[in-house]
């Protein structure tokens, strides 16, 4: 009897032990946990404000307008639903996707969020010795990829107009390369690579690189003469993988939806990746209904063009540099400290995102809201500037 108490004991007290550095893979050791835009009600819990002061959050480049009431409609009659498992290969997704872009299911893959589509593109294509180019700045998750896949990674710095350096891309890419992430628009600048810039750089590359174009804010891109549509090169052929999300524009962010478009032998392999029943009932459900609502994206590009516009104008009325921006987003240059104006605005109750002090030391990124919300950003940051 004793001996077995004895025994459990000492399972528990070696389960209480932390773990130690040598258990773990030394790939994870060095990892640092993705900063997201601070949730609202943190907010109100770590600044002590009362339950209902009135917060906008302008920090993860939500599309504040909401989601299509077709959506939240296909939601409630899917509720019934969520006792059974959600459907395994999103047959109706991928057909209304089909549908949309005008190609077989078979050219996409769906995942909780795009961000695990770049998960599947790590697990199936990523060989320790392999290695993986970015630019600096762009998407934190890029850099955490390779890390997890314990390659070696390039981060290529942008232009000094806040633009990708594709020549640069393109020298830092050596036999070893296997992946090159590009978002466009880029995030956290709002600029785009243009079709031509593109092209040349897709036409002399080593055939074992596999490009992939993150398009979670191509809805809201205005400069349609010099985008290059990604989907337009996986029809061509080329090694590309196009990331589209229903995050952003769609505004379906909390259901954690995207998807990739390649060739269907690429997709397949990605596909031996993914764990079963990896998007849920409900973000199926929302995500085929705002596909065919044909009112959400012109309505959420016809209020970012013209918060982009008031943006704009009060920033140079404020004799701010920022970076004209084909996203829902604008980073703006404040001069000065922006953790610190970041925290003061935040006491205001407006969330908006700084970043690390190596990268953009006096940059805020502040996502495109409604009128309202634009304005009160602007005379917070008025009031912010004017104290300091
Ligand atoms: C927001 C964002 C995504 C979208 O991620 P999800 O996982 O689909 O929500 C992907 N790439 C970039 C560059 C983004 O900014």
């Amino acid at each position: 009897m004793s001996t077995v108490v004895e025994l459990q004991e000492q399972q528990n007290q070696s389960q209480k032990r932390p773990a130690a550095p040598d258990i773990v893979k030394a790939s994870v050791t060095r990892l640092q946990p993705y900063v997201p835009g601070k949730p609202i009600e943190e907010v109100k819990r770590e600044l002590g404000l009362a339950p209902d002061f009135p917060i906008i959050k302008l920090a993860s480049n939500e599309n504040v307008l909401g989601p299509s009431p077709l959506a939240v409609e296909a939601m409630r009659q899917a509720a019934e639903e969520t006792w059974l498992y959600p459907d395994d290969t999103c047959f109706e997704l991928k057909n209304a996707l089909s549908r949309f872009w005008d190609l077989s299911p078979e050219h996409f893959i769906v995942g909780n969020g795009s961000d695990e589509v770049i998960h599947f593109l790590m697990l199936s294509l990523l060989d320790r010795g392999d290695e993986v180019v970015f630019a600096q700045p762009s998407f934190v998750q890029y850099k955490a990829t390779a890390m997890m896949a314990d390659c070696a990674y390039t981060a290529v710095p942008l232009t000094p107009d806040m633009r990708h350096d594709l020549p640069a891309m393109r020298a830092a890419i050596n036999e070893r390369t296997k992946l090159v992430f590009i978002a466009n628009p880029n995030n956290p600048t709002g600029t785009i690579v243009t079709r031509q810039e593109l092209e040349a750089f897709l036409s002399d590359l080593p055939p074992r690189v596999v490009v992939v174009l993150d398009q979670a804010y191509y809805e809201y891109v205005e400069a349609k003469d010099v985008y290059p549509e990604g989907i337009h090169y996986v029809r061509e052929g080329y090694n590309v993988v196009v990331l589209q999300t229903f995050s952003k524009a769609y505004a379906l962010a909390g259901l954690r939806c995207g998807y990739g478009i390649a060739r269907p032998e690429l997709i397949g392999y990605l596909q031996q990746v993914r764990g079963p029943f990896n998007v849920n009932t409900l973000a199926q459900a929302a995500a085929i209904a705002s596909l065919g609502d044909e009112q959400q994206v012109p309505r959420a590009q016809e209020v970012n063009a013209a918060g982009k516009r008031q943006l704009g104008q009060a920033f140079d009325a404020m004799k701010l540099h920022y970076v004209p921006t084909e996203a829902n987003f604008i980073l703006v240059d404040c001069g000065r400290d922006a953790s610190q104006i970041y925290l003061e605005l935040m006491k205001r109750g407006v969330i908006v995102r700084s970043f690390a002090p190596a990268q953009l030391p006096t940059w805020l990124r502040v996502t495109i809201g409604t009128e309202a919300m634009n304005q009160r950003f602007i005379s917070s940051l008025r009031e912010v500037l004017a104290d300091a």
